[in-house]
């Protein structure tokens, strides 16, 4: 049999071929529809036309009347250089009486020589006779018209640039041939030398190859080998697959099993080569060599000895978590078990690591074993290629192990946060692999303590917070039977992969997942995963993963103490788990309603309960007032897991950025950043991952539909895949030999091809897509589906499941699907290899991370449908080379500040509602539920806002001095905070009612990310 790949590629050219030759209307000479309302690309609309258009410059981008190359010329004027134009046209046949009939005439051409004589601004204009006279022979009308135009400018820098372009000049109108506009239009330069133009440069352009041979103007550019530089209605990118080892030494023996056994080898071969291509790289002698041979300024070699830095300290973390290895081996049996966890969690999908994921969890290996290393967040970088959550649960299975083995028997260890609405079930599946994994080792080598577990602390919207004996409608209630399978969040058991059934335990009082599988290792009913809230609290599972906005309930829930320091104790019934502050509801405070059994001491250290590692993900992603607000949360997080414990966490982090993560972490964290893998020398060169230039990774095509709006190219892009992918089904002989592929791979490129996804960036977008998806494409049966923030959990899980495993007919499957920045993110299906994609993304980092969902094992392409009539999508579509190939450093840095006031004036009450609620109360020894008890114990502890602030101040870290007004700000708030608590005549009950604003319940409502000004 072929080799797959090597059919997907070539079954991708031809798709791709399918699209534009249809777009443009290249196979086609009759048609029986009006060709302007079929052709979305190659046409050039009239002069006259766009003139007269009431959108002015937008006109010309949408239905442009002129294409254009602008060279700048190597050497003084003279300059002579070689044009060539070319296009077609069509014509209504009215011979035929009763049908609608249009042709074509062929595509003629006609080349130039001009001479642009003397440098200075200069503007001229040539008709293009030959052709206008080939068009009248042919049309036997005189009414086409075409120019060139010569126009010489003073670019940036005051170099001459000359702008070649070709123009429609036929009148708007004509009788004679209904349409006046020119197709197929394509325009040459060559026999002329010119130079490159520089992208703008940045500190690090050391890195990258700046030139740009020309520029399009309505269009993209191709030089062919020759030097002649041409117009293209579809710039397009190859990119290669990434392989992660860059050296010629063999590739140590990075499985599973053997560092489950014998790490210690492998490892030091992986240190030596790293070392030894940073010594060939990055060393002085090189980075000289290169500084003369491409004319670096003073400030890119400087940069590139700050890059030479920044790789050596890589190289001595990762070596130093060797050395660590080496010597203790408490943490050498953690990482042996870790191995060997992972090897089961893998399912015999993968049976080894990648370099840079081994790279990551050495170079980490400092922050398991002392808090020394919490003053930095370390991120890892995953543009570098999959695997990104493996190499997180490699850390933090390792880091449980290593908590169990040195005695911290109960409690979390990582708390893993992702952004609203992207933690995907897939994601949380592989999380509960893990955990589960581990548990099963843990059971076979005897570590004592808690079984490893898994707690998805997402909350309300998609599992409850809480479970009530009597729950007011709608909320889910312990004797409704359909309400477990509600709430069922894996796909399946993470120890034997069965089938899973929900089930509520009334004795237990637990919503469980539970193995229909009776050879499960796991032994007991419930699995250990908890997705109730008030049972994480219960259980403080060893990884919880969640959605960040959860953090603001620490202001609120007593129980959420297990998030920041040890629980009260734990209940003296058999299952009931740990217990918190006692209230009025739950007098020994177990969570577990109506429960008054008595609290017995914790067993294990209080001061270890706390979790040592913080993660987030997609850490790009937390900015404008998302990001503002969390600042503060991490740092009141920080300020009470000080304050009642003696960990510092870890904060890892995940990010699609570079640009702008130093002060990121600093804002949102009060950390200092680092990234890992740090960047090569040069874009294509580095240690970790270089590129297969055999091997096709993913497509991109940029398109600027022509007098056409993009729902119109959707569909017609939609028609065409589809179209291609059943006449596959249908007729497979034909269209293998036609592509030279094996009728052996048929079904499988049926599969990998037959499901389209269209990505939008706004759900109006999408939905006007999707509408116009069933009423403009005449195919039947068609299939779609959708996947945004808006979709039900439900729905999202039955999607997800058909996609990964389509049905055996074609017909039934999922033929598209429409899709938002909520797929971007985790959601990995081999079988999604075709992406239209509605208008750039708001950021680079998206259309990175949105693409990439494409082509993840096979072959895929990307149609980029620009919308012109948008500037940054205009000015994308001139540069869309340089854009995907150097994507990382068009990567916007992030907007974000911790001093807004209106940001505190929000956060605010939280804050001191947290400091009452986990440090007051516990040093007061009562309940400070109530605004009479609050006031008894800050009258007699002599605590005021003047105290409050001070400790508020400190946890915002906010300097008195530089922030006055901050300071007032809080100041205030905290002030009327007090003399309404210290005011008899105030008519309320509850302390967070003091405050003007409310306890925010969620980050939610400010997900909306408004930029915030002050
Ligand atoms: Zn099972
Ligand atoms: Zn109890």
């Amino acid at each position: 049999m072929a080799d797959i790949r090597e059919d997907a590629t070539k079954f991708v050219e031809w798709l791709s071929s399918q699209i534009i030759e249809a777009a443009r209307g290249d196979r086609e000479s009759y048609l029986e529809v009006d060709p302007r309302g079929k052709y979305w690309l190659g046409r050039l609309a009239t002069e006259e036309e766009v003139m007269s258009s009431p959108f002015g410059d937008r006109s010309e981008r949408m239905a442009p009347c002129a294409i254009g190359i602008r060279i700048k010329p190597k050497g003084p004027a003279p300059w002579c250089l070689k044009l060539t134009a070319s296009a077609c046209a069509w014509w209504r046949d009215r011979t035929m009486p009763g049908v609608t009939a249009w042709r074509k005439t062929p595509v003629f051409s006609e080349s130039k020589t001009i001479t642009v004589e003397r440098e200075g601004i200069d503007s001229t204009s040539e008709t293009l006779e030959e052709l206008s006279e080939r068009f009248a022979d042919e049309l036997d009308a005189t009414v086409l018209q075409a120019a060139v135009r010569i126009d010489v400018e003073r670019g940036r820098g005051g170099a001459t640039e000359i702008v070649v372009s070709m123009v429609n000049e036929s009148p708007e109108s004509s009788n004679q041939l209904a349409d006046t506009g020119l197709y197929q239009v394509q325009l040459q330069v060559s026999e002329i030398d010119t130079v490159p133009f520089l992208l703008e440069s940045l500190p690090d352009s050391y890195r990258y190859d700046r030139r740009i041979a020309a520029y399009g103007i309505n269009c993209g550019i191709e030089v062919d080998e020759v030097g002649r530089i041409s117009t293209t209605d579809t710039p397009t990118v190859n990119r290669s697959r990434p392989i992660y080892w860059s050296v010629d030494a063999p590739l140590p023996d990075f499985s599973f099993e053997n560092l489950a056994h014998s790490p210690i080898e492998s490892l030091e071969k992986l240190v030596e080569e790293h070392e030894k291509w940073g010594e060939s790289a990055w060393s002085k002698e090189t980075l000289d060599r290169r500084a003369i041979a491409e004319n670096w300024s003073d400030e890119m070699r400087a940069s590139a000895d700050e890059g030479a830095g920044e790789f050596w300290e890589e190289s001595n973390r990762i070596k130093r978590g060797l050395g660590h290895l080496r010597t203790d081996d408490s943490l050498l049996r953690s990482f042996r078990l870790m191995n060997q966890s992972m090897e089961i969690s893998s399912r015999g999908k993968y049976d080894s690591w990648r370099p840079f994921q081994i790279g990551f969890i050495l170079a980490n290996i400092e922050s398991i074993l002392s808090s020394d290393d919490a003053e930095i967040v370390d991120i890892l970088w995953f543009a570098t290629g999959g695997g990104k959550t493996e190499t997180y649960l490699g850390l933090l299975v390792m880091a449980a192990f290593h908590d169990r083995i040195t005695g911290k028997k109960s409690g979390m260890t990582a708390w893993s946060r992702f952004p609203l609405r992207l933690l995907s079930l897939q994601q949380t599946q592989r999380f509960a692999d893990a955990t589960a994994a581990a548990e099963i080792v843990r059971r076979k080598v005897g570590i004592e303590g808690d079984p490893f577990s898994m707690g998805f602390f997402v909350g309300d919207s998609s599992t409850p917070n809480r479970v009530l004996l009597d729950p007011p409608a709608g909320k889910p209630d312990s004797l409704d039977p359909s309400m477990p399978a509600r709430f069922q969040v894996l796909l399946r058991c993470p120890f034997c992969d069965g089938d899973v059934t929900m089930k509520f335990d009334r004795a237990l009082w637990r919503l469980m997942h539970c193995c229909s599988n009776d050879d499960c290792p796991w032994p007991e009913d419930g699995l250990p995963i908890y997705i109730v809230d008030e049972e994480i609290f219960r259980f403080l599972p060893t990884i919880v993963v969640g959605t960040l906005d959860k953090v603001a309930l620490i202001s609120m829930q007593a129980a959420m103490r297990g998030f920041i320091a040890s629980p009260y104790g734990v209940c003296s019934q058999e299952g009931h788990g740990f217990t918190y502050a006692p209230r009025s509801s739950r007098p020994h405070g177990c969570l577990v309603p109506g429960c008054s059994s008595v609290s017995r001491p914790l067993t294990s250290p209080a001061k270890r309960f706390a979790p040592t590692f913080r993660l987030q993900d997609e850490l790009h992603l937390l900015r404008d007032s998302l990001g503002a607000i969390d600042s503060h949360y991490e740092g009141l997080l920080d300020h009470l897991e000080g304050k009642s414990s003696d960990i510092r966490p870890k904060v890892v982090a995940s990010s699609a950025t570079l640009t702008g993560f130093e002060r990121q972490c600093e804002v949102l964290y009060q950390r200092k950043g680092r990234v890992f893998p740090t960047q090569g020398p040069r874009a294509e060169l580095a240690f970790w991952t270089t590129a297969d230039k055999n091997q096709l990774l993913r497509k991109f095509i940029a398109l600027a539909p022509r007098g056409a709006t993009l729902e119109f190219a959707a569909d017609r892009s939609i028609l065409v895949l589809q179209e291609s992918v059943r006449r596959l089904v249908s007729d497979p002989g034909s269209v293998c030999s036609e592509i030279e592929i094996d009728p052996a791979n048929v079904q499988q490129l049926v599969s990998l091809f037959g499901t389209n996804v269209i990505y939008g960036n706004t759900i109006r977008d999408l939905d006007a897509c999707a509408r116009s998806l069933e009423t403009q494409v005449p195919i039947d049966p068609l299939v779609t589906a959708q996947l945004t923030g808006h979709t039900p959990f439900e729905d999202v899980r039955n999607i997800l499941e058909r996609l990964e495993k389509p049905e055996s007919e074609f017909d039934e499957r999922i033929h598209v699907v429409t899709a938002s920045s909520m797929m971007s993110h985790g959601v990995d299906i081999n079988r999604l290899n075709t992406m239209i994609m509605l208008g750039h993304p708001l950021t680079t980092a998206e259309f990175m991370q949105a693409t990439a969902r494409i082509g993840r094992t096979f072959p895929g392409v990307v149609f980029v449908l620009h919308k012109m009539p948008l500037e940054r999508d205009a000015s994308l579509f001139r540069s869309f080379k340089s854009f995907v190939e150097q994507g990382d450093r068009f990567v916007e840095a992030i907007p974000i500040t911790r001093r807004s006031r209106k940001v505190l004036e929000r956060t605010l009450p939280g804050l001191m509602m947290a400091r009452l609620l986990h440090l007051h109360e516990i040093n007061s020894g009562q309940a400070l539920t109530l605004i009479t008890r609050v006031r008894d114990y800050f009258s007699t502890q002599r605590i005021d806002a003047k105290h409050e602030l001070s400790e508020i101040v400190s946890l915002l870290h906010i300097d008195v001095e530089l922030e006055p007004k901050l300071c007032e700000e809080a100041h205030s708030i905290l002030s009327r905070f007090f003399d309404l608590l210290h005011d008899p005549a105030v008519n309320k009950k509850f302390p967070n009612e003091l405050f003007a604003n409310p306890v925010m319940r969620s980050l939610r409502d400010v997900e909306e990310q408004s930029p915030i000004f002050d």
